[in-house]
């Protein structure tokens, strides 16, 4: 599919020469565009305001030096960010992501995305992320937390509980949290919610550590019923081992499924018994070894070199939850053959252009991520409101609303899709929904950033 509307194409020609080196970006921003078409064409005042072209231009870009020193005396330095991307509806809310991988290009995508995944959770939170690209991977604590030290030393001065609150995305869980707020904390002599996914002496959510992953199966549940179908006896393969893949690993299993398959960068493991969460957990957050090791804990279990494989592998369900393009058009296709039914995205932007073109021209339930992975963000808003109120909710208050939330989202997805004639495509329907709550926001506010 191409841009076809004018408008519409004469913004991303001009984005694509600005920001021709962004490949991840322009990507995200190509796909929410063409599903602006009807959105644009019904209606003349997002033009006339200009909201394309400042939608997909960051508020504010912070890029900085992170310098520290490793264990061994040597001086370090890793290159910082923090894209403000949006603050229409809310604080600029969004992820840290600490990856070698990470670049401009990553942030600015995951940035634009989080707009509209933040704007379909329903909680009044903007669209941020930032990140390094310092590589958590074999560091010791002690570099991790001189790192994250170094690093929010100089993010202190841009963000705040009411201005932007960074949370964890790859590479940065409790740990790292608990190291960023303790030197934000000492260098404002301020004790606030100014990072979510805090542990919970420290103001912390509970069920935040499990929101994304149970976020995303209650999200494919909705989707699955519609369709007049459940988790119940389905085989699932789950690509990752962190955060999210291990929690929807659990909620899958609760719904009734089998989950098969797992994986990391370096491969996957197929275990026809099923995988089970707890030993995810201790291989990835105590142990925080490679998932191969999971072969030392079932005998049924085997790995396998290599983590695209893992697509390979007959399941009615797919939940792709480890990284951006993991499942390219090939895998797709693979997936399809095998006879899937279903994929949600757990990651942000796991499938390919490509990969989405398959599954929604063969009839796949589709789940996107903006949709179905908000749960994370969703709960990091719920945290936001408890350190507000002062106050802390139990695990059942903050599942049974994330329940709520999760079913709005699927709603909110189906009926945009349906209102402007492209019944079941969640894809466009996230994005319009996501979408139209900011516009109206932007135009509310007039054209003063
Ligand atoms: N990194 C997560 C995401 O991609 C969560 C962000 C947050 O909790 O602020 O949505």
């Amino acid at each position: 599919m191409a841009i076809k509307n004018s408008y519409l194409k004469e913004v991303f020609e001009g984005l694509k020469k600005r920001n021709a080196d962004e490949p991840e970006f322009l990507q995200a921003v190509e796909e929410v565009l063409e599903s602006l078409e009807p959105v644009v064409e019904a209606r003349p005042e997002i033009q006339a305001n200009g909201i394309i072209e400042r939608i997909v231009e960051p508020e504010r870009v912070v890029m900085f030096r992170v310098s520290w020193v490793d264990d061994n005396g040597k001086v370090q330095v890793n290159r910082g960010y923090r894209v403000q991307f949006n603050s229409a509806i809310g604080p600029y809310k969004g992820g840290l992501r600490l990856h070698p991988s990470v670049n401009l290009s990553i942030l600015k995508f995951l940035g634009f995305e989080q707009i509209f995944k933040n704007s379909l959770t329903t909680l009044p939170i903007g669209g941020g992320k930032g990140g390094s690209d310092f590589d958590p991977k074999g560091k010791s604590d002690n570099e991790v937390m001189r790192f994250c030290q170094s690093f929010m030393t100089e993010l202190a001065k841009h963000i705040g509980p009411d201005t932007d609150v960074p949370a964890g995305d790859i590479g940065v869980g409790g740990r790292e949290i608990g190291y960023l707020f303790g030197q934000y904390k000492r260098l404002q002599n301020e004790y606030t919610g100014v990072l979510t996914g805090k542990s919970i002496t420290c103001g912390g959510s509970l069920a935040r550590t499990e929101a994304t992953g149970y976020g995303l199966c209650y999200f494919t549940n909705e989707m699955l019923k519609d369709a007049g179908k459940s988790f119940e006896g389905k085989t699932a393969v789950i690509s990752g081992s962190g955060n999210v893949a291990t929690y929807a690993t659990q909620k899958a299993t609760e719904l009734g499924a089998k989950v098969v398959a797992i994986s990391d960068s370096n491969g996957y493991i197929y275990d026809e018994a099923g995988i089970d969460y707890k030993i995810m957990k201790e291989i990835k957050e105590v142990k925080r070894d490679r998932i191969k090791t999971y072969v030392n804990y079932s005998k049924t279990a085997k790995y396998t070199e290599g983590c695209k494989g893992i697509w390979t592998i007959p399941c009615d369900i797919a939940l792709p939850c480890a990284t951006q393009n993991e499942l390219d058009e090939e895998s797709a296709k693979i997936l399809v053959k095998n006879g899937v039914f279903a994929v949600a995205e757990g990651a942000n932007m796991p499938s390919t252009p490509g990969a989405i073109a398959v599954f929604l021209k063969e009839g796949v339930l589709f789940g996107p991520a903006k949709a179905a992975n908000a749960g994370g963000v969703a709960t990091s808003a719920l945290e936001m409101s408890q350190n507000s109120i002062r106050m802390a909710w139990t695990f059942e208050e903050v599942d049974e609303k994330l329940h709520d939330i999760m079913r709005s989202i699927y709603k909110q997805a189906s009926e945009a899709a349906k209102r402007y004639g492209m019944e079941g495509n969640l894809v466009a329907g996230a994005n319009i929904a996501g979408f139209e709550k900011v516009a109206n926001a932007m135009i509310w506010q007039g054209i003063s950033y």
